[in-house]
């Protein structure tokens, strides 16, 4: 167990040595790919799995996840293993979709009516196609969270003899609401749904992983 002191913005006394530590560990079981990075981002806003790294903020791991048992930051690094797995590209792609619509309709004639009407009707469209982008798009990204929650759980059942990965994901989920901040990155924080509840999730994972 490490010691959480208050924090200042010069120095920081939370080593991270058992997140490297932790995370080298899986790689050498095969459970996190093997060319995958653990890296230290300071624009990340928590921990998030990317194309080919896990990145964390440092200041994110010392207040919410440095106290954590190892078995429980063996779930929080399958858990962003699995979102890289399962599919975090396609979920950037369906988040990139609004974006090219709009930059392709920028370019367009369409947006260069000159009749009002016509040109409202446009941005109506563009609009609504773009909202419903984004709609698929949290939706996905909302569901993602289950299945890496579920890669998580059942690497951890599987690999290190865990029979209630549920616990596990409920300490950490509550362990950081209670610390007073949000799992949620804060420009996640704006969209409502993003995140799923932590109930739910705990319960996906109590009925769909855990040994009876
Ligand atoms: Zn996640």
């Amino acid at each position: 167990m490490v010691e959480i002191k208050p924090l200042s913005a010069k120095m920081s006394t939370v080593s991270n040595d058992r997140l490297f530590t932790i995370f080298r560990e899986l790689q050498a079981r095969g459970l996190i790919d093997k060319k995958r990075r653990l890296l230290e981002c300071p624009v990340t806003p928590n921990v998030q799995g990317m194309a080919r790294s896990i990145r964390y903020r440092k200041a994110f791991y010392e207040q919410k996840l440095a106290h954590l048992s190892d078995d429980a930051l063996r779930f929080v690094l399958l858990h962003e293993e699995g979102h890289i797995k399962e599919g975090s590209l396609a979920t950037y792609g369906i988040a990139a979709l609004p974006l090219l619509l709009l930059i392709g309709l920028a370019g367009s004639p369409l947006t260069a009516v000159p009749d009002a009407a016509l040109s409202a009707l446009t941005v109506l469209l563009v609009s609504g196609a773009a909202l419903l982008c984004y709609r698929i798009f949290y939706r996905r990204m909302y569901e993602e969270e289950f299945v890496a929650d579920r890669y998580a759980a059942e690497t951890l059942q599987q690999h290190y003899n865990i029979g209630h990965p549920s616990r596990l994901l409920q300490s950490i989920l509550t362990g950081i609401a209670d610390t007073g901040g949000s799992i949620s990155p804060p420009c996640g924080r704006q969209f409502s749904g993003y995140f799923p509840p932590i109930d739910e999730r705990v319960s996906r994972i109590r009925t769909g992983v855990d040994t009876a």
